[in-house]
């Protein structure tokens, strides 16, 4: 049976077959030619073949699927029909252009080859019909050049190189100074490179031209570099890439000819202006290889009046049909435009905003498409965090690359602990901490650097937690880097050493380690922000709180939109100033009673604490989390740490030491902590909760409205929930009867252990709420540990093992199974259960989108993403009314 499988889809002469909708058959470039088509804009005629074909050839062994044959020689009699020209004739010479274009656009990573159709035939049919045989020799050789190169893996360095010597033997600099007849010869010594290179003689059948032409952009999607760029941009699920055709128009014909590229809008600021470049008598890549320099747009008003006019029609209704800000490339052909590509344009955070704004206001969209379509969560990250001034100019001195931790750029200079890092800040220096990795004791030394690099962990690990809640840029697990604490140096992958002192730049938002001090520009908040977050909650439905430790972070995250506070860790309050002596003092007592006393020692400051933060955040719900860490990290581990706690609590090191060795676990994330330390010290449960009533019940006698919801870490069983919530309720009953007065509380749980996932349904009926911890939910769902993983996630990812990092993406299809069963389970023991999740997760866009859709009454995430979960949730709730 023959194939009936559409491969070949045609455009132009105001009709088509395809449509903007069809991206991910006929890639991006292909769909939109075909749009333009339809709505009338001046498009050369063409066909696309399809993604499916690409794929068909590159899994197939490189054979071409039944049907696309001859769907090529019709869509090819198509153009010759519409222009009265044929492939191969010198008297009316057709020539194409063969260009790639997936449905993502993948700048400069696949191939082009224009000219296509020319033989010593045809050549002179060109120059004899164009009188113009200057014009006809230079396509000539940009046709002989890109074919080798693209075609026939020829570097086009050999071209360059024959070009230079005849410009050299010419006495000229330009290539415009060439006459016809150098050019002619030009063209002999290119076939002559062809033909040492390859073996074989230039082909001069245009048809087999052209099939070489579509194989090659074919097998260009599986080129390295290809394969490579898809990797960094995480594009996957893509079938391949199309193929166009399209009949040639020349912006080389002479002075009344020309190519350029526009922005409906500066792409940089958003300011509503045609904005781009325009070079007379060239081709494309005369523009992109930046050999000649362009003119700016505006001067084509002056040059090429007419076509000028045209294109800021044509600008105009792109912008309206599309209802977003559009990227053009155009030709004019003696004095005639022609559109050959548009798509959205690429934009900073700032031009993203204003574009969304500024649309709505001028009635070319509505709030609901410009939240959904004109701002990416991605913008909003690049507003609130400081960036290099020229992000594209310091290729050449990264040194090494780890995870996007904590986005941002920061600039210091190098220390390797925490305590100099402090020091050095005093006396006014800007610093990057650099540690192999972070532990709680280091925060002084975190806060006062102004960015941090760590070279082992996560992106769940402690470095990279703490900076995104303070909004500090972070690189963390960059494991090519060797630090060597003893030498006060690191060493790069290619053996550069950087020591104590040197300047360093580090890039938070894509990983990047950079030598030397780059220029950094502020974080930049415009009134367009405000406006557009405001329409972006006109559509929210789940609500955005913040992960927040602290009154500051609480304020910040306020003025981020936040509506309350989904997780405030309280083991980062036992770390401040003198109260970890008291927390240690907890730790080595050998008696419950000594214990107790311990505890009332640091009782005033968590009870100072959660006042701060309850005024923070009046009238808005706050999550308290009891103590979960293992009781180790709060203990010294060097020699001289312990000596000095051992002085400083009056006992002997030998005692210091023993308990140290005593609390050491071979899994300390699977070890004694969470509700395990609850419930085997029951009286740390009751400090902390004592803690929290006290401060609550107050604030609400002043009159200070509160909401506290008192959660328990790490619950794997309802008996280990009710045990922890007994002590909790049996405290504030005691603080209720002492103050006289009471407060409205809510006692609920993470649920970060698969067992509580699946045993939802026991634990619903005792809980308040729920709160999915899938930072521990990952590590034990996939068995990777979050402090480890950074040594094979990026191998992982790489190899395509897995999609993401499972810390910073969710893993929707396991770790998402356990979400959903207990979110389910849950509701089906208790409906109208409220929950919400915790997890780094919380402010990950497709992550919220999920969370979204299993019916979560909230979000929680680090401040400084509460923007982006706010507009995520928004995009998640118009994506699914659509
Ligand atoms: C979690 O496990 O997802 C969580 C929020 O808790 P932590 O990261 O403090 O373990
Ligand atoms: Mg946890």
């Amino acid at each position: 049976m023959a194939n009936t499988t559409q491969f070949v889809y045609g455009f132009g002469g105001g009709a088509a077959d395809g449509s903007k909708e069809m991206k991910s058959l006929l890639g991006g470039k292909g769909a939109n030619l075909a749009e333009m088509s339809t709505i009338g804009l001046p498009v050369p005629p063409g066909f696309t073949v399809t993604t499916e074909a690409c794929n068909y050839y590159s899994q197939r062994g490189h054979v071409w699927p039944d049907g696309l044959e001859a769907q090529v020689a019709d869509g090819l009699k198509n153009i010759e029909a519409t222009l009265g020209r044929q492939l191969g004739d010198p008297d009316r010479p057709l020539l194409v252009s063969v260009r790639s274009g997936a449905a993502q656009s993948m700048p400069g990573m696949m191939d082009t080859v224009l000219n296509l159709g020319l033989n010593d035939d045809v050549v002179e049919g060109l120059a004899r019909e164009s009188g113009n045989e200057r014009f006809a020799y230079d396509a000539y050789r940009r046709f002989i050049d890109m074919f080798s190169a693209v075609v026939m893996d020829v570097h086009h360095d050999h071209f360059e190189h024959a070009l230079e010597e005849m410009k050299m033997r010419k006495g000229v600099t330009e290539d415009l100074s060439l006459d016809a007849g150098d050019l002619r010869r030009l063209v002999e010594t290119f076939k002559e490179i062809y033909r040492e290179h390859t073996k074989s003689a230039f082909p001069t059948v245009p048809k087999e031209q052209l099939r070489h032409a579509i194989n090659a952009v074919f097998g260009s999607w599986d080129s390295a570099r290809a394969v490579k760029y898809r990797q960094i941009n995480r594009i996957t699920g893509l079938l391949g890439t199309a193929v166009n055709v399209q009949a040639m128009v020349y912006g080389n014909m002479g002075p009344s000819s020309g190519t350029g590229v526009c922005f409906t809008r500066n792409p940089s600021t958003g300011e509503r202006l045609l904005y781009g470049e325009f070079l007379v008598n060239a081709q494309g890549e005369d523009v992109v290889a930046g050999i000649r320099t362009p003119e700016p747009i505006a001067e084509m008003a002056d040059t090429f009046p007419g076509p000028y006019r045209e294109l800021l029609d044509v600008t105009q209704t792109l912008e309206q049909h599309y209802q977003n800000m559009q990227d053009i490339e155009f030709t004019v052909q003696d004095q005639k435009l022609y559109i050959l590509q548009t798509r959205n344009g690429k934009r900073t955070g700032k031009a993203a905003l204003k574009t969304a704004v500024d649309m709505v206001a001028e009635g070319l969209t509505d709030r609901a498409t410009a939240v959904m379509n004109l701002v990416e969560p991605g913008h909003l990250d690049q507003l609130l965090h400081p960036g290099f001034k020229d992000d594209t100019g310091y290729s050449d001195r990264v040194l090494a690359s780890g995870l996007p931790a904590s986005p941002g750029a920061a600039v210091g200079r190098v220390v390797f602990s925490a305590d100099e890092a402090e020091a050095w800040k005093a006396t006014g220096e800007k610093v990057l901490l650099v540690r192999i990795e972070t532990s709680p004791e280091d925060v002084g030394g975190m806060d006062a650097a102004e960015g941090i690099l760590t070279s082992r962990g996560g992106m769940t690990s402690h470095a990279a937690v703490v900076a995104r809640g303070w909004g500090k840029p972070c690189v963390a697990g960059c494991g090519s880097i060797a630090i060597d604490y003893k030498a006060q140096q690191f060493t790069s992958p290619d053996g550069q050493t950087v020591k104590k002192g040197d300047w360093l730049s580090i890039n938070g938002s894509s990983g990047e380690v950079i030598l030397g001090a780059e220029e950094l520009v502020p974080a930049e908040l415009s009134d367009e922000f405000a406006t557009f977050m405001d329409w972006a909650d006109e559509f929210r439905t789940i609500g955005v709180r913040t992960n927040a430790d602290a009154p500051d972070d609480a304020s910040q995250a306020v003025s981020f939109g936040a509506e309350g506070i989904g997780l405030c860790r309280t083991e980062h309050m036992f770390f401040e100033g003198h109260r970890i002596q008291s927390v240690r003092k907890m730790i080595l007592a050998a008696s419950e009673e000594d214990r107790r006393a311990a505890l009332a020692e640091l009782l005033p400051y968590q009870k100072a604490d959660f006042l701060g933060i309850f005024r923070a955040m009046p009238g808005m719900p706050i999550t308290i989390r009891l103590l979960d860490p293992p009781l180790h990290e709060f203990l010294p581990h060097d020699a001289s740490g312990m000596q000095e706690m051992a002085d400083l609590m009056g006992v002997p090191l030998k005692t210091v030491q023993t308990k140290v060795a005593d609390l050491d676990e071979f899994n300390p994330m699977l070890g004694h902590r969470g509700c395990r330390l609850g419930v085997t010290f029951p009286e740390i449960t009751t400090m902390q909760a004592r803690a929290i009533i006290e401060a609550a019940v107050e604030l609400h006698m002043e009159g200070v409205d509160v909401l506290p919801e008192i959660m328990v870490p790490l619950i794997g069983t309802v008996e280990e929930f009710v045990n922890q919530k007994a002590l909790i309720c049996q405290t504030a009953d005691a603080v209720f009867a002492e103050k006289g007065g009471t407060v409205d509380y809510l006692v609920g749980t993470m649920i970060e252990v698969p067992r509580a996932a699946l045993t939802a349904d026991d634990i619903a009926p005792e809980a308040d709420f729920f709160s999915f911890g899938t930072n521990d939910l990952t590590q034990m769902c996939f068995g990777y540990s979050r402090d480890d993983a950074g040594k094979f996630l990026p191998s992982y990812v790489e190899r395509k093992i897995l999609p993401d990092d499972p810390f910073q993406v969710l893993d929707q299809r396991g770790v998402g199974q356990l979400v959903r069963i207990g979110t389910e389970r849950g509701r089906e023991a208790k409906p109208g259960l409220k929950v919400g999740i915790c997890g780094e997760h919380g402010g990950e866009p497709s992550s919220v989108a999920f969370c979204y859709a299993v019916g979560m009454d909230y979000v929680s995430c680090s401040p400084f993403r509460v923007p982006i979960a706010r507009l995520a949730a928004a995009q998640a709730e118009l994506a699914a009314q659509a």
